[in-house]
């Protein structure tokens, strides 16, 4: 039986490119035209859905879609039986509740009584119960950050990346009440042939990711140096050593994540390593 499986994505919007260059780099090829709906990959059993993203919970849920990228603020705000089968580390920001700037703050226990707009109701509800803070919710769709000027709320829970939409609305961030990014989501009754589609997609996420996060460093050493270095970057296995035209030196070829580097650079440096290069890997197997 050919399965092919069925993929939920952002058609426009915060979600969206970075969704379509994870599967490109995934070597999935497929044309998406502007104003299309719909989708079939040319090289991979993979068909895409392009919606909003406030329905792409319900559809993977409902086993419209199998799979779904959407952010974590939309999937818990949704609330609907779906696997969480990896985070994508793409879209990131969090919810928090912000005040009228020239209001003093000290605690959450601030909004006791008070009334809050937002199009996270759920989240917020939760939130607030956790805290057992009473407060009045008014859930609206969008530009949840005037609420407060226009005399419909007193304060506002809403998506905040940088803080800049709130200082243009008069606003100040007091409470973070949810941190989300990007995760891919799956139906949670799917057939083996789907799942093992499923496997080979997050096969090569995983290769996407760890290339991204891990560089490929060449560098120069005199031989006395080697061994030291060795240490300093192991690599996957071991380093590659290749003699240099020049008696006496060798280049060293390695693998590291890339925070890995910056913090034994110093030290390669004082251990005698020259002409260091580091190189983009694009995908990574283990
Ligand atoms: P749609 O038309 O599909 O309903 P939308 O307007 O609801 O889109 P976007 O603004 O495109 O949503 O944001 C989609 C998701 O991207 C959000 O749910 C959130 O997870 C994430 N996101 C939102 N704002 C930012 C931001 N400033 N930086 C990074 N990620 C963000
Ligand atoms: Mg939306």
């Amino acid at each position: 039986m050919n399965s092919i499986i069925r993929i939920a994505v952002q058609k426009s919007g915060r979600l969206s490119d970075d969704s379509l260059s994870l599967i490109k780099e995934c070597g999935i090829k497929f044309y998406n035209g502007t104003g299309k709906l719909k989708s079939t990959s040319t090289n991979f059993p993979i068909e895409f859905l392009f919606l909003r993203d406030d329905d792409i919970p319900g559809y993977v849920s409902d086993g419209v879609a199998d799979l779904g990228i959407v952010g974590e603020n939309e999937l818990v705000e949704k609330d609907r039986e779906v696997s969480l089968l990896k985070r994508l580390g793409f879209s990131k920001c969090r919810l928090s509740l912000a005040i009228p700037k020239g209001e003093d703050y000290e605690d959450v226990n601030y909004f006791e009584g008070k009334s809050l707009a937002t199009s996270y109701p759920k989240i917020l509800g939760d939130y607030l119960k956790s805290k057992n803070i009473h407060a009045e919710i008014h859930e609206i769709s969008g530009s949840v950050e005037i609420a407060p000027s226009i005399g419909l709320a007193e304060g506002i829970c809403d998506i905040v990346s940088s803080g800049s939409t709130l200082m243009m609305n008069g606003l100040k961030e007091v409470e973070e009440i949810f941190k989300s990014e990007a995760v891919l989501i799956a139906n949670k009754n799917l057939s083996e042939e789907k799942l093992a589609i499923i496997d080979k997609l997050l096969f090569r996420i995983n290769a996407v990711q760890k290339g991204k996060s891990n560089k490929y460093v060449l560098l120069n050493a005199p031989n006395e140096s080697l061994e030291k270095i060795i240490n300093l970057i192991p690599g996957m296995r071991s380093p590659t050593i290749l003699p240099l035209a020049q008696e006496g030196w060798s280049s060293v070829h390695s693998v590291l994540s890339e925070d890995q580097f910056w913090e034994n650079i110093e030290e390669l440096r004082a251990a005698g390593a020259e002409g260091i290069l580091v190189v983009p890997i694009e995908k990574m197997v283990i």
